[in-house]
């Protein structure tokens, strides 16, 4: 049988018990048809992985006991995705695969060019926990609220590095301006892509602009493809 991943808040772990609760409880129960005496790895984003057997399911919580504990690998750099809201929830899929690549925070973003301005954190955050259970990862990505291009633009000083993609950026690859910056963020467009005085504030308030190649990608190819860069690039 297949070990699933649950992941569960830091304060449902006592000692050797862990209590899964919630949508988890929901998943472990109904959805997997859990029984007492099964095993699960249970995850709190705390980077340990926890084998566990499942002890007693009560009404709306499950009891676990812990067997054995598993370090998970450290990450060496912390990404953040700024991604441009995008119409008919094409940000999910964008979603999806940048927690499979190991983005750490997932920001969306509203522009001058874009065509939506509805947006549920609640399930982009489903989506998210989807993935990381999906890929096995000991870490929970976070999707953060909607915020605008003036917020982002704030708070570019609080990276090591951010690097902006522009699409009328033409000579300037990704790749060779990465630094070795720890704590790094990508900001990729909607798909209406940035307005010029956009570009000039994201390059002057410290961003390095680049390009991803000589085709436009669509904005989700281009998280995804960013993203990929990056991690690879750096999270060895
Ligand atoms: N409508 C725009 C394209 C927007 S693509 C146009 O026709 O010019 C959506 C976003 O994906 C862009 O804002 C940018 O952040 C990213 N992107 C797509 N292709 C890119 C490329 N070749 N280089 C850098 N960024 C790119």
């Amino acid at each position: 049988m297949e070990i699933r991943r649950f992941f569960v808040n830091k304060s449902d772990i006592c000692g050797n018990v862990v209590t899964v609760r919630g949508d988890e409880f929901i998943h472990l129960t109904k959805v997997l048809r859990y029984k007492v005496g099964y095993k699960a790895t249970v995850c709190a984003n705390d980077g340990i992985e926890r084998l566990c057997t499942v002890n007693s399911i009560e009404k709306d919580f499950a009891v676990l006991s812990v067997d054995e504990i598993r370090v998970a690998d450290r990450k060496s750099v912390s990404l953040t995705l700024y991604a441009g809201l995008l119409k008919n929830n094409k940000l999910d899929f964008a979603i999806q695969k940048a927690v499979e690549l190991g983005v750490d925070r997932i920001i969306p973003f509203t522009s001058s060019n874009c065509a939506e301005n509805r947006f549920s954190v609640e399930r982009a955050n489903k989506i998210a926990l989807e993935a990381a259970k999906q890929c096995g990862s000991a870490y929970l990505s976070e999707v953060k609220e909607l915020t605008d291009i003036e917020e982002v633009i704030r708070s570019i000083p609080d990276y090591d590095e951010v690097l902006f993609a522009y699409e009328d950026e033409k000579s300037n690859a990704l790749t060779d301006a990465l630094s070795q910056g720890k704590n790094i963020a990508v900001i990729i467009g909607p798909e209406g892509g940035f307005q010029s005085v956009e570009a000039e504030k994201i390059s002057s308030a410290g961003a390095k602009t680049v390009t991803l190649g000589r085709r436009i990608l669509r904005a989700e190819t281009a998280s995804i493809v960013a993203c990929a860069l990056i991690l690879n690039a750096l999270d060895r």
